[in-house]
């Protein structure tokens, strides 16, 4: 099982925001919805990207003389990069002097992964922190997730799971055995608008939920809230209802909708369609915090 490869975008110590506790995030590439209000569009493509920081480039153009395809050129002042061409050899990126250049995704086997998670085994035991499977969509590379997580439970490391739920049930029980916390977010109750925001309906989702809470593992209900799209009171009723009823009183946590992402559109040349939309303001995370809590609810705002 150790052998498993799996396609990493990123593995974050000391993660605070992933579970409880000082956690190890391990950010796993390829995710088959695309919400509008995505921060980590590097996490959506299951393949290594290529990805340029214009604000770090000098325009020297090495990077152009080493790309053994002629995937990179230097047209009008600025770096092109034609993503058909590139094979992601990294040539360019060792070769950059600026470090304008990365490629977002590695694949690694789960004893790589399981290298870096135990280096901060001390911390997890005094804070009650472990390890957290994020992604993109962990499901989407279920044999790997499930094999890293059984050998951090197998060495006495707390598991979690950071899930949209969307993925295949038979992926999401390979994962279960191993899995001590669910974060499971949901993004909106409105089938129609939950494809209109993330290109899928939310009923594979609600059925996964109902499987979670079926097989007994702890969950916290994650919503990420983004103005004008899923934050009315009805919405947000809605929301507290599935918490309250389906997920039987599970925790909710609300992320609100922040900006940090949008750099990473831009270095990977791909379009940000929130461009106008703002953070929410502090009343209206109180009202949804009043909200939930007027269901029975546990509600935490993550900022
Ligand atoms: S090598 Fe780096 S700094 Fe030079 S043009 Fe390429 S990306 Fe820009
Ligand atoms: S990663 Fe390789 S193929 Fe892609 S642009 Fe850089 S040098 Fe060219």
């Amino acid at each position: 099982m150790e052998s498993i490869k799996g396609m990493v975008f990123n593995i974050q110590r000391y993660s605070i925001d992933d579970g409880p506790g000082i956690r190890t995030t391990v950010f796993l590439k390829g995710c088959p919805l695309r919400c509008l209000w995505c921060s980590n569009p590097e996490s959506q493509n299951p393949c290594p990207e290529i990805a340029h920081r214009e604000s770090s480039c000098k325009r020297c153009g090495r990077c152009v003389e080493v790309c053994p395809v002629q995937a990179i050129s230097l047209t009008e002042g600025a770096i092109r990069i034609d993503r058909n061409l590139c094979d992601n050899c990294g040539e360019c990126v060792s070769e950059c002097p600026h470090e304008a250049l990365k490629i977002f995704g590695k694949e690694m086997t789960v004893d790589e992964v399981f290298a870096v998670v135990r280096k901060d085994k001390d911390y997890y035991k005094v804070t009650g922190g472990g390890v957290t499977v994020s992604g993109g969509e962990p499901l989407a590379q279920a044999e790997f997730a499930a094999a890293l997580l059984k050998r951090c439970q197998e060495a006495g490391i707390h598991t979690c799971l950071d899930t949209s739920g969307y993925g295949a049930q038979p992926d999401l029980e390979k994962i279960l055995p191993y899995t001590a916390l669910v974060l499971f977010d949901l993004k909106h109750m409105d089938p129609v608008l939950h494809r209109e925001y993330t290109g899928c309906d939310n009923e594979l989702v609600l059925r996964n939920l109902e499987l979670v809470v079926k097989n007994g593992t702890p969950l916290i209900i994650r919503i990420p809230l983004i103005p004008g799209h899923n934050d009315s009171d009805e919405q947000l009723a809605a929301f507290a209802r599935v918490a309250a009823e389906v997920a039987k009183g599970a925790p909710v946590n609300i992320m609100p909708y922040h900006r940090y992402g949008t750099g990473k559109y831009k270095m990977l040349d791909l379009p940000y369609q929130l461009d106008d939309l703002k953070p929410p303001a502090e009343e209206r995370l109180q009202r949804a915090k009043e909200i939930f809590n007027s269901f029975g609810l546990e509600c935490e705002v993550k900022i």
